[in-house]
């Protein structure tokens, strides 16, 4: 590839690649951190795992990972399962979408796939769920694939690294140098290490610059920043995040609740869903419960007690999925 077809690319001139690579791996094979989930190639344990970590704190992902695949050990077993079982499974670790799509992209491989996940990045990004970071990391842990995955931690590595700023860097540039800078013999290891140095080490504020394995490579600890940049991190919240610790006016703080509500329940029971859930009223909740169906988290039956002779508005029964 020419730096006229990755723009990211041109970025590494200069650098000494196998040093780089050298420093990153030499520190991995002594410091890197020991998950249960780094001991398997498996690409279905694989995706778990990417997929519990995409929005669950890494102490929190490592038993919830041992405990799904105890429960789901195999794609041919989640696929086989309910949602409502893959729901229950999923409970306390938040962005229950994650479980639909993990669930669906099982039933795509086991139904559709023979049982055999796709061996290339276009593939797995084929499977609900899986976008482009996922699918490079399941392709370079399970199948040793030198493609780059980047994420959150990722990115501000290698923007501080090459330009000094994570944000002087455009998404494929910096995936076009990510794709570069792997190394070809240690795909899966090199993965793990530019995580674990973006997450302990380059921290967002104040990383620990001399604590790091590429700090003679890195511009930011050169002081070769652009102008104005700020050290702090950037916190994007949008509207619907309500006030700073107004959590509970959230819809996603109501969609929890929801399904806590049937996940109490017996299985394939319906239930009222009865308003108010704390300040959300009965038209806040219908259009949640509309969603959550349309997301594939529950089943839904609207009963019209004004038909049936009953007072009051329109009253939600629900479910968790069992098909
Ligand atoms: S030297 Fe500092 S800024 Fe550069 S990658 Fe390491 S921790 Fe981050």
């Amino acid at each position: 590839m020419t730096a006229a077809e990755a723009p990211g690319i041109d970025l590494l001139i200069g650098l000494d690649l196998a040093g780089f690579r050298q420093a990153v791996l030499a520190w991995f094979d002594s410091r890197g951190r020991v998950f249960p989930f780094r001991g398997t190639t498996d690409p279905y344990l694989v995706l778990v795992s990417e997929t519990l970590l995409q929005q669950t704190q890494i102490s929190r992902g490592g038993p919830a990972w041992v405990r799904f695949t105890a429960q789901f050990p195999t794609a041919e077993s989640l696929a086989a399962a309910t949602p409502a079982a893959v729901l229950r499974a999923w409970q306390g670790l938040g962005y229950n979408r994650r479980a639909i799509n993990l669930q669906r992209a099982a039933r795509i491989v086991v139904e559709e796939l023979g049982g055999i996940f796709p061996r290339d990045v276009e593939g797995l990004q084929r499977l609900p769920g899986v976008g482009p970071y996922t699918a490079r990391a399941v392709a370079s842990i399970a199948y040793r694939l030198p493609v780059g995955a980047v994420d959150t931690n990722v990115r501000r590595v290698l923007g501080r690294v090459l330009t000094g700023d994570p944000a002087g860097l455009s998404a494929r540039e910096l995936q076009a140098a990510a794709d570069e800078l792997v190394d070809p013999e240690e795909p899966d290891d090199w993965t793990h290490a530019l995580m674990d140095i973006g997450s302990t080490i380059c921290r967002p504020v104040r990383p620990l610059c001399p604590d790091c394995p590429v700090a003679m490579f890195c511009r930011y600890a050169a002081g070769d920043r652009p102008t104005g940049v700020s050290s702090r991190p950037v916190t994007r919240r949008t509207r619907r995040d309500g006030p700073a610790g107004d959590f509970t006016s959230t819809t996603r703080w109501l969609r929890g609740r929801i399904l806590d509500r049937l996940r109490a329940a017996p299985d394939e029971a319906w239930i009222n869903v009865p308003a108010p859930i704390g300040e959300h009223d009965l038209a806040a909740i219908a259009r949640s419960l509309r969603a959550m169906e349309r997301d594939g988290l529950l089943e839904l039956e609207v009963l019209d007690q004004v038909t049936a002779g009953a007072a009051g508005p329109p009253s939600p029964r629900a479910r968790l999925p069992i098909a």
